[in-house]
C-alpha cells in the first residue's frame, strides 16, 4: 500500500494514478492533527489494513488534480546514516558507523522548495537516499529482528551545506536546516518491497542524471543501522532512518533547479531549489571533478556572495 497526504493534509491511498481519501476510515485513531494521525495509523496499521484496502477500491481523484504533501509531517526523530556506502569499491572497508539528526522542520514535500540559506557554505548538495519509516517502538533491537520494525520506505533527500566554519564537526549546521529534508511522494509499506538492499536510486538535476547507484552498495546494511540507532535512543512509529548515499554523483544545487529523485518502487519526488543570492557553481559531479584532477571533493563556487571566501 502507498500512503500519502494531499491537499489540506487529507490522508490518501494511492490507486493507480488516482488517490482515494481514507481520512474518515482512520478517524477513530486518537490524534490532534494530521501529523499524529499518520503516526497513530503506522503504529496500529494491521488493525486498519483491511478497511483501508476496501476503502481504496472507492472512487479516487486524479493525482494531477491534487497537491501532494509530505507523507510524514512531524516525525519525532530523523536519524541519518553518515558515510554509509562503499562508493563503487573506492572504499576498502566500511567507515565507522555514524549518524546525525535532522530537525523535523527540515521536512518538505513534492513540488515544495528547498531554500539555500545565506551562509558561507562552499557548496550545497542534496543526497539521494532510501529512507526507512519505523513501524513500532524500537529500543535495543537486534539486527536479526530489525526488519520487523520497518513500516515502510520512501524517497529522502539529505540536504547539505558543506564547508561551514569552523572546520571540524559541523553536522548540525550542515544538515539540520529548514527545508533540507524533502520526502515522498508517498510511503510504500514494507510488504511491497522484496529486497530493500537491492534498489536502484536515481537523482536528476534539471533532467540530467547525476546520482545513479544501488542500495546493494550500502556499507552498514539496514538491519545493522536499526540495531545501532536503536541502541542509542528509542525510535518511534513514524520516525525516519535515512540510510546514506553514494557521494560520487553529488553535484551543486542552485537557484531555480528542479530536482527529481526516484528510488525503485517509491515513485518520483520532484522539488525546487531557491537561492536568493543566486550563487553559481560548475555542474560537475564529484566524480567528474575528481576525474579532471581538480582540488577538493567538490567543485568550487564560481560567482556570488562568499565565492572568494
Ligand atoms: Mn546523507
Amino acid at each position: 500500500m502507498k500512503l500519502l497526504h494531499f491537499d489540506d493534509f487529507r490522508l490518501g491511498v494511492l490507486a493507480g494514478d488516482t488517490v482515494v481519501d481514507v481520512t474518515d476510515t482512520v478517524s477513530d485513531i486518537p490524534h490532534t492533527g494530521p501529523h499524529d494521525l499518520i503516526s497513530g495509523l503506522i503504529e496500529h496499521f494491521e488493525d486498519y489494513r483491511g478497511a483501508l484496502e476496501s476503502a481504496a477500491k472507492g472512487k479516487g481523484v486524479p493525482l494531477a488534480d491534487v497537491r501532494i504533501r509530505p507523507p510524514l509531517l512531524r516525525p519525532a526523530t530523523i536519524d541519518c546514516m553518515a558515510v554509509n556506502y562503499m562508493e563503487d569499491g573506492t572504499r576498502s572497508e566500511p567507515a565507522p558507523i555514524n549518524a546525525f539528526h535532522k530537525s523535523p522542520s527540515a521536512i518538505i514535500g513534492p513540488e515544495d522548495t528547498m531554500v539555500l540559506p545565506d551562509v558561507p557554505a562552499t557548496i550545497f548538495e542534496g543526497e539521494a537516499e532510501l529512507a526507512i519509516v519505523i513501524g513500532k517502538p524500537a529500543s535495543n533491537v537486534s539486527a536479526a529482528d530489525a526488519m520487523d520494525y520497518i513500516f515502510g520506505y520512501m524517497n529522502f533527500i539529505d540536504g547539505s551545506a558543506r564547508g561551514l566554519l569552523p572546520a571540524g564537526n559541523t553536522f548540525f549546521q550542515m544538515k539540520s536546516r529548514d527545508t533540507f529534508a524533502p520526502i515522498g511522494p508517498y510511503i510504500v509499506t514494507a510488504d511491497e518491497i522484496d529486497d530493500p538492499q537491492k534498489l536502484d536510486v536515481k537523482l536528476w538535476v534539471n533532467g540530467d542524471l547525476k546520482q545513479d547507484f544501488n542500495t546493494d552498495d550500502m556499507a552498514h546494511k539496514i538491519p545493522r543501522c536499526i540495531e545501532w540507532a536503536s541502541s542509542i535512543h528509542t525510535l518511534l512509529p513514524g520516525d525516519i532512518l535515512a540510510t546514506g548515499t553514494n557521494h560520487r554523483g553529488l553535484s551543486s544545487f542552485q537557484d531555480g533547479d528542479v530536482v527529481e529523485l526516484e528510488t525503485e518502487g517509491m515513485g518520483r519526488l520532484r522539488f525546487n531549489v531557491r537561492d536568493d543570492l543566486k550563487r553559481t557553481w560548475s555542474r560537475d559531479t564529484r566524480l567528474e571533478h575528481a576525474e579532471k584532477g581538480l582540488d577538493g571533493p567538490a567543485t568550487p563556487q564560481l560567482t556570488g556572495k562568499y565565492a572568494d571566501r
